[in-house]
C-alpha cells in the first residue's frame, strides 16, 4: 500500500510541477517554486509519503539543502537539485532531530554532502535514539532499507547561536533562537534576500508536534524569529507565505498555553480538557493533534516543566 501510494505520487510529481508553472502561484505537495533567484522551496507531502519541506539554497560554487527529510524525500531533493542546477550539493542542514527532517542524512552523506546542525539536534538524538530510528524502520519501508541500527547524527555542528557561511553571491546565517519545537531547533536566514526557513518551530497549517517542545517558550522562538524582520517565510510543513505564519504560530502556542492555564486555574483536571478550543483565529493551526497539543500543555503547566523535559518516548 505505502510503496504503491509513494509510486503513484512520484509519478504525478512531475504531471503537477508542469500544472504549477502553467497554474498556481502557491506550492503544491512535490512541487517546487523559486522563491528568489537561486532559492527554491519545495513542499513535501507529507499526507501521503511523511515527508518535510526542503529549501534548495544556490551559492557561487554549491547547493546548501535546508533538512535532510527521510530518506526517500532525499532522494526526491536530489533529483530536484540536478534539475535545477549543475552545482553539487555541499551542505544539508537539520533544522532539528526529528525522521522527516534527519533521517535521510546517511542518503545525503553517501552521496557526498556534509550535513550539519545546531549541536541539539546532536544531543536530541543522543537522547531519543536508536528507539525511535529502530520503531520508525518497522514502518518505513525507506527507513528500514537502510538497514543501521541509528540515526546518522550530522557529521558537522556549531554550538553558537549564530553560525555563517559566506560567498561573493551570498550570506546564510544558521540560528538557534531557543527552544521551541525541540531542544536543537535552528532557522535558516537569508539577510540580504529576507528569506526565512523555520524548521517545524513554524509550521503552516494543523501540524504542530508538541511532545519534545517547550510551549511556554515557543512564542519567544517565534518573536525572534519574527524580529529578523523576514519577507519570505518558509516553513516545515504547509506553504511558504509571510511574517504572518510567524505571529499566528505564536499566537496559536500563546493562546494554548493560556488556554490550559485558566482551565487549570479553574481545577480542571487531564480529562476536562476534550472541550477546551482556542479562539477562531488559531484555527489555521488546529486539527487532529489539538488533544495532545492540549495534554501536553497541562502536563507542562502542572508539573512545570517544558513538555519536551517530561518522560516520554
Ligand atoms: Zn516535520
Ligand atoms: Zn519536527
Amino acid at each position: 500500500m505505502k510503496i504503491t501510494r509513494f509510486w503513484t505520487a512520484t509519478v504525478f510529481a512531475g504531471l503537477g510541477t508542469m500544472a504549477f508553472f502553467a497554474t498556481r502561484t502557491q506550492a503544491v505537495p512535490n512541487g517546487t517554486t523559486q522563491i528568489v533567484p537561486g532559492v527554491w522551496f519545495r513542499e513535501g507531502d507529507i499526507k501521503n509519503l511523511g515527508h518535510c519541506n526542503n529549501v534548495l539554497i544556490e551559492m557561487k560554487d554549491y547547493l546548501i539543502v535546508v533538512d535532510a527529510n527521510f530518506p526517500s524525500g532525499a532522494r526526491l531533493v536530489m533529483e530536484e537539485a540536478k534539475k535545477l542546477s549543475t552545482k553539487p550539493v555541499k551542505y544539508v542542514f537539520d533544522t532539528h532531530h526529528h525522521g522527516d527532517h534527519a533521517y535521510g542524512n546517511a542518503v545525503w552523506t553517501e552521496a557526498g554532502a556534509i550535513t550539519l546542525a545546531y549541536k541539539g539536534v546532536a544531543d536530541e538524538m543522543k537522547r531519543y535514539e536508536p528507539a525511535r530510528w529502530l520503531s520508525t524502520a518497522k514502518e518505513r519501508k525507506d527507513v528500514g532499507d537502510l538497514h543501521r541500527d541509528t540515526a546518522e547524527p550530522p557529521k558537522q555542528t556549531f554550538d553558537k547561536s549564530l553560525f555563517v557561511l559566506k560567498d561573493s553571491t551570498r550570506e546564510v546565517q544558521f540560528r538557534f533562537l531557543g527552544w521551541a519545537h525541540t531542544r536543537g531547533d535552528a532557522f535558516v536566514f537569508l539577510p540580504k534576500e529576507r528569506v526565512l526557513c523555520t524548521g517545524d518551530a513554524v509550521v503552516n497549517g494543523a501540524y504542530n508536534y508538541t511532545a519534545d517542545g517547550n510551549i511556554g517558550n515557543w512564542p519567544k522562538v517565534a518573536g525572534a524569529a519574527l524580529k529578523l524582520n523576514p519577507l519570505h517565510v518558509l516553513p516545515g510543513h504547509g506553504e511558504p507565505g509571510g511574517p504572518e505564519i510567524l505571529t499566528g504560530q505564536a499566537k496559536f502556542m500563546t493562546d494554548l498555553h493560556a488556554t490550559v492555564a485558566a482551565a487549570v486555574k479553574n481545577g480542571k483536571k487531564l480529562d476536562d480538557l476534550k472541550s477546551l478550543t482556542l479562539p477562531d483565529a488559531d484555527k489555521n493551526w488546529v486539527g487532529d493533534g489539538l488533544q495532545a497539543q492540549l495534554k501536553d500543555a497541562f502536563n507542562e503547566i502542572t508539573q512545570n516543566k517544558p513538555t519536551g523535559d517530561l518522560p516520554h518516548k
